[in-house]
């Protein structure tokens, strides 16, 4: 199939793209921005928009026990195993309105246009509207797919959602889910049986917009290791205590904050490729004052990276950089939790064919390292051949500034068209 052909029948579906961005708009609508809250009024009304387009375009619908959505477009033979093109449909807080929608949106366009083409395919097609992949919610990442999967980690189920205070499972069982299948272990995706799978993402950060171009095909999605719900506990004192008496948590915090940073910097310039962010980092607000000497002190931590080499070691690392502080400013770390996500290698054969496509389509990519997380790693996580497309986007996401053109968007789309048309037609 020439490529242009693919492209233009891509082209031809702007006005469905458009259309159903704007309705996700209006269902998510929290000024600031959208807020599309996991198992919750938002990700519902997501999911219903969702299955009404996918409906008008006469795809199969149907759901499993995690309450996933999915979109089918039959193959000649049903039971060949199939092809997923998924993203999630929750958002964060006030986020914006296409981190996640528009790889939900670009499966359905990518099915819309196989039809118009005329490309009978092989084997079914399946858009897959994943739930609940933002960890702020639960605080658990990846809930949808590796419910999906049969890989949620133990305990999952009886997390609460930071807002409501509920638990995953009393969220599930209201959205249409089966909590207790899921807590049996019950998957509806069987790794075994699926040929790939693929997802389209906006890019979060801004390398594509710094090297001006639209599109990007990913090399890796990073692992990472995070505690959640963190304390250093030291004691609190009176402002008069001369330094050598004090065990002051926050200075300890501070001290870690930039051991962490330093940490980071050595990585840059070896140019190895990491992260770590303190996301929460404050004393606690029920004893703090101006004359009080600090005695506890809050954070979150998420350290991430490509290799799991990198991240054991990473691992090991802020292990040592704890002790070290514990030792000479006679504080504790208390940890908390600690939650993990492997690392997701991308399959080096679809990236390859992706860098045919984008070359037969004409479309100028980067080669880009994701620097966020996907559902796209659980699935990898299990062995399935995994692949990813990033779409230029100024202002990052989780914020309501997101921007990508709906140019760029079709892009994405007919890149992803144009390796369903090789690879299921
Ligand atoms: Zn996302």
């Amino acid at each position: 199939m020439d490529a242009s052909r693919i492209a233009d029948a891509v082209a031809a579906e702007r006005d469905r793209a458009t259309a159903l961005f704007d309705a996700l708009r209006r269902d998510g609508l929290d000024e600031p921005g959208v807020s599309r809250d996991p198992y919750g009024a938002g990700e519902q009304r997501a999911h219903a928009t969702v299955a009404a387009a996918a409906r008008s375009l006469g795809l199969e619908i149907s759901g499993d026990a995690a309450a996933n959505l999915y979109m089918t477009l039959p193959g000649r033979d049903r039971t060949a195993n199939s092809i997923i093109v998924g993203s999630h449909l929750d958002s964060v807080p006030h986020g914006g309105n296409f981190d996640g929608a528009a790889g939900v949106v670009a499966g359905l366009v990518a099915a819309a246009a196989l039809r118009r083409l005329g490309i009978p395919l092989a084997c079914d097609l399946t858009v897959m509207g994943i739930r609940a992949e933002e960890s702020i919610w639960f605080q658990v990442s990846y809930i949808g797919s590796r419910g999906a999967l049969g890989t949620l980690p133990d305990g999952a189920l009886e997390v609460r959602r930071i807002d409501t205070g509920r638990s995953l499972a009393e969220h599930i069982a209201e959205c249409g889910g089966n909590p207790d299948a899921l807590r049996a272990g019950a998957r509806h995706l069987d790794p075994a049986r699926l040929r790939a799978y693929l997802e389209l993402h906006i890019e979060q950060a801004p390398s594509l917009v710094e090297a001006g171009r639209p599109v990007a095909i990913c090399t890796g999605i990073p692992g990472n290791f995070r505690y959640p719900d963190a304390r250093i506990e030291g004691s609190n004192d009176h402002v008069g205590l001369p330094r050598r008496f004090r065990r002051d948590a926050a200075l300890a915090g501070a001290e870690f904050a930039m051991a962490l940073d330093k940490m980071w910097e050595e990585h840059d310039a070896k140019s190895i490729p990491m992260a770590c962010t303190i996301g929460r980092f404050h004393t606690d607000p029920a004893q703090h004052g101006m004359t009080i000497v600090p005695g506890t002190f809050h954070f979150s931590l998420d350290v991430r990276a490509y290799d799991e080499t990198v991240l054991a070691a990473l691992d090991a690392r802020v292990d040592a950089i704890i002790a070290g502080i514990e030792q000479h400013r006679g504080v504790r770390f208390h940890r908390g939790p600690k939650a993990r996500a492997a690392v997701g290698p991308v399959d080096s054969t679809i990236r390859q064919a992706l860098t045919e496509g984008a070359a037969a389509l004409g479309l100028p990519t980067l080669d880009l390292g994701s620097p966020a997380s996907h559902d796209a790693a659980a699935f990898a996580a299990v062995g399935v051949p995994m692949g990813m497309i990033f779409v230029r986007n100024a202002n990052g996401s989780h914020n309501p500034n997101e921007a990508m053109t709906i140019d760029d968007f079709l892009a994405g789309t007919a890149l992803l068209t144009w390796w369903l048309a090789q690879n299921a037609g």
